[in-house]
């Protein structure tokens, strides 16, 4: 559920960033929450999240978005990493078909903790490094279409579509968070 935050926003959102680790999880945060790239960024354990104030249909959302820091490298993401979370970005690595291969387990995980109606974007991240593309585009659409997602390719590195999956993501949520309290 969408909760009320404060004066200065009308919402507040949690949505979670998952995925295989190395495929480019909290690049793609760090770009939507600050615009930069990190290039030798160091996972850490424990979750790690930002905020960022974002404007959909005269609503103020603040977007909680969730990072695994890390953690999926051990399988340690728990249930509480899920609750509340009204939208998942599912990333992999377009130049690496295991992570791909392990989207299946992901959503699996995903309808396991995660709400019946929760928006998830499948999110093809380094788009930029074509030459050693193993994944192309249509498969990941296909994928997604298959298991009932959105899809999209970014390159965090070049900051391509990085604001519009968040966007997308976040502007459902909205869709369906305010159709709920009509
Ligand atoms: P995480 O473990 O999923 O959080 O992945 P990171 O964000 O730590 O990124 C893993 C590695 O991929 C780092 O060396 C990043 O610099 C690199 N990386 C992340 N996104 C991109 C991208 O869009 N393009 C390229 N070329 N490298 C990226």
């Amino acid at each position: 559920m969408a909760e009320s935050f404060d004066e200065e926003c009308d919402y507040l959102f949690k949505a979670v960033l998952i995925g295989d680790s190395g495929v480019g999880k909290s690049n793609l945060l760090s770009r939507f929450a600050k615009d930069e790239f990190r290039l030798d960024s160091k996972p850490t354990i424990g979750v790690e999240f930002a905020y960022r104030n974002i404007k959909v249909a005269d609503k103020l959302i603040k977007a909680q978005i969730w990072d695994t820091a890390g953690q999926e490298r051990f399988r340690a993401i728990t249930s509480s990493y899920y609750r509340g979370a009204l939208g998942a970005l599912l990333v992999y690595d377009i130049t690496r078909r295991a992570t791909f291969e392990n989207v299946k387990k992901w959503v699996r995980e995903l309808r396991q903790f995660g709400s019946a109606d929760m928006v998830v974007i499948l999110v093809g991240n380094k788009s930029d490094l074509s030459h050693s593309r193993e994944v192309n585009e249509e498969e990941g659409k296909s994928l997604a279409e298959a298991e009932g997602l959105c899809f999209m390719e970014t390159s965090a590195l070049e900051n391509k579509n990085v604001q519009e999956s968040f966007l997308q993501m976040i502007t459902k949520i909205h869709e369906i968070t305010s159709q709920k309290s009509l």
